[in-house]
């Protein structure tokens, strides 16, 4: 075990703001202490939905929160040929910058892979021609075929989130395309492979809360620094490097979002 650096004295309240957790779920944390202290805690939170459904909660739960970025999301279970979501998910689109959790997953009982994929593919479709969407991409057992589907060009940025492989050839990625890790990542095998192949300037910060197991009373925050500061070891440079590489790295996957044209009404 190498012993964690020594950083200055308050180094992470200082630099709190410099941390983007780009896929969690507060919208199903509940109510309490946990939820307080994330809101309070100066970072922001892209803040996911299954359905448009949950988006306009979320927009309603956080409106006064000026940290929290609710995305517009449509979750592969929700993709079926009937499902009510799939029209609701298109008529918001055009008002909305960020984008997740949509993605394709070929787990047993999801819609049939081709219907995902049509849906999916739709999706990006639409997004590229509105243009300065960043989205956030689920790919559970299609790692492949999401890459595939996300690599031709994209006027926006895409996201994959806890991508687990395919792991070869991703040195020459394009530039709309990044990847998300979080701390469950770190520990596995096909996460560390990941990271092994990944450039540093592809690589953004995520918790997945709440859907991640980590010890008990651990912050959001806490978590994503445990992030950077692993990407440091890996990387081999200074906490204070590592965090400013991912802060760049966000920047630059936010940039198409910037334009005042594209942005979300409910945007602080
Ligand atoms: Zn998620």
């Amino acid at each position: 075990m190498i012993p964690p650096q020594k950083l200055p004295q308050g180094f992470w309240e200082r630099n709190i703001s410099r941390l983007t957790d780009m896929h969690c779920h507060l919208g199903d944390v509940t109510e309490g202490e946990a939820l307080e202290v994330a809101l309070t805690s100066g970072l922001t939170f892209h803040n996911m939905s299954v359905t448009p459904e949950q988006y306009f909660k979320n927009i309603e739960r956080f409106s006064k929160t000026k940290n929290t970025r609710s995305a517009l999301g449509l979750y592969p279970l929700y993709t079926s040929e009937n499902s009510p979501h799939v029209k609701a998910f298109f008529e918001a689109l055009p008002h909305c910058a960020l984008v997740g959790e949509v993605g394709l997953d070929f787990s047993p009982d999801y819609p049939p892979p081709q219907r995902q994929t049509e849906v999916f593919k739709d999706i990006l479709d639409t997004c590229h021609r509105l243009g300065g969407r960043c989205l956030s991409i689920h790919s559970r057992k299609a790692g492949a075929e999401v890459l595939e589907l996300c690599w031709p060009k994209f006027n926006g940025s895409l996201v994959l989130h806890w991508y687990s492989g395919p792991c070869e050839a991703l040195q020459n990625l394009p530039e709309h395309l990044y990847f998300s890790i979080n701390r469950a990542m770190l520990k596995s095998r096909n996460g560390r492979a990941l990271l092994e192949q990944l450039p540093q300037h592809k690589i953004l910060l995520e918790s997945d809360a709440p859907y991640i197991q980590a010890p008990s009373k651990t912050s959001i925050g806490q978590q994503l620094q445990a992030v950077v500061q692993s990407l440091a070891l890996r990387w081999n440079l200074s906490i204070e490097d590592a965090l400013e590489q991912c802060f760049q790295n966000t920047l630059n996957a936010l940039k198409p979002m910037l334009q005042p044209f594209h942005r979300e009404p409910s945007l602080p």
